[in-house]
């Protein structure tokens, strides 16, 4: 027995073969993004939660939270002790179509610049973008006003690699350093290094913190092969910086804050109701967001997850979980339900504005 052929029959793609797990797409280098067995995944077929670790042989489901290695993933799906779990891998044939990756070599990532220099930067980038028509309409579609897509500052990407490598040059030259930025990296050609940005397609949605400072953005992707929202990072790119899971802040400090899974749906909500909103990345990242709160004085605190989600196991969980951390921090805790045929907070506000506006005509 090769050393190859016994990583191959513990890897995780085979383990997630043998399992059936629906593997969806590569997302990255190192990760492949699959259906989630463990919370059932989203409506929508195409989109995964799940993300395959190539390199550490890890998943982990930022929807509902489940996470380990290959073995222990077998286990835990087929009900048995990792002992077992690795025998019975490893009397089977690997899946034939599996290959092993070489390791991806490591780029050197650079921390977080602080939140002052951050905002900074990302304001006079956001300067030299424009809204595309198509984004400001399906902006204005989802209730807010054409003043509020102003103030919110989205922005579209530009679709050109020469304009990104421009903007890079005019951000440097008028004294923004990019590293520590994250979503900005360095290209190398003929020896030469010089700035990019990630090239999605789609408009950047600022995530605010208490003080109004954008902390970073998720992208409103226009194709949604891997789900609709990913993150303004630039990890694992030479002289790249990660992105956190950052919390949005949506609105003026309050006694009543509404907590919401997503920074566009809260900016939306925040809008129709005039409520003060939080928006979590996913209903797990929830690390720091009684600090938030507390910065916000809020005293009762609403949680107001997407409908179809609150009939999920994991995340009435993580929900759970939620509620336990803000009553232990002192807040009054309630969940905030509706209508069931409107999914999220955002659709439900949107649907009694409009019948409002039918009884006014
Ligand atoms: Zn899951």
């Amino acid at each position: 027995m090769s050393n190859y052929d016994y990583d191959k029959r513990l890897s995780i793609l085979n383990v997630a073969k043998k399992l059936g797990i629906n593997i969806l797409k590569r997302a990255s280098s190192e990760e492949y993004i699959a259906r989630c067995p463990f919370c059932g995944d989203s409506k929508n077929p195409t989109h995964g939660h799940l993300y395959l670790n190539i390199e550490k042989d890890a998943y982990h489901c930022v929807r509902c939270g489940k996470k380990g290695y290959a073995i222990g993933l077998y286990a835990k799906m087929r009900d048995i002790d990792r002992k077992e779990a690795y025998k019975e891998l490893m009397e089977k044939e690997a899946d034939e179509n599996i290959i092993l990756t070489p390791p991806v070599k490591k780029v050197k990532q650079n921390t977080v610049a602080p939140i002052g220099i951050r905002d900074r930067t990302y304001r006079a980038f956001l300067n030299k973008l424009i809204l595309n028509p198509e984004h400001l309409r399906n902006l204005i579609k989802r209730g807010l006003s054409w003043e509020e897509t102003a103030k919110n500052l989205y922005k579209s990407l530009p679709e050109e690699p020469q304009q990104r490598w421009g903007i890079c040059r005019e951000l440097i030259k008028e004294g923004y350093n990019l590293k520590g930025i994250p979503g900005f990296y360095q290209r190398e050609k003929d020896g030469e290094k010089y700035w990019d940005f990630v090239d999605y397609k789609g408009f950047l949605i600022p995530v605010k913190d208490v003080q109004g400072r954008i902390q970073g953005f998720q992208i409103r992707l226009d194709e949604e092969e891997f789900g609709k929202y990913v993150w303004f990072s630039s990890r694992n790119k030479l002289n790249g910086t990660p992105a956190h899971a950052w919390q949005g802040v949506h609105g003026e400090p309050s006694k009543v804050v509404i907590i919401t899974e997503g920074p566009l749906k809260a900016d939306v909500a925040h809008y129709l109701s005039r409520f003060t909103f939080v928006s979590v990345p996913g209903v797990t990242a929830i690390k720091g967001i009684e600090v938030v709160l507390k910065e916000l004085e809020a005293e009762k605190v609403y949680i107001a997850f997407d409908m179809d989600v609150l009939t999920n196991p994991a995340v009435q969980k993580a929900k759970e979980k939620l509620e336990r951390k803000l009553v232990e921090a002192g807040f009054e805790v309630r969940t905030k339900t509706w209508d069931s045929r409107y999914k999220g907070i955002d659709d439900y506000l949107l649907a009694q504005r409009k019948q409002k506006q039918k009884q006014v005509v």
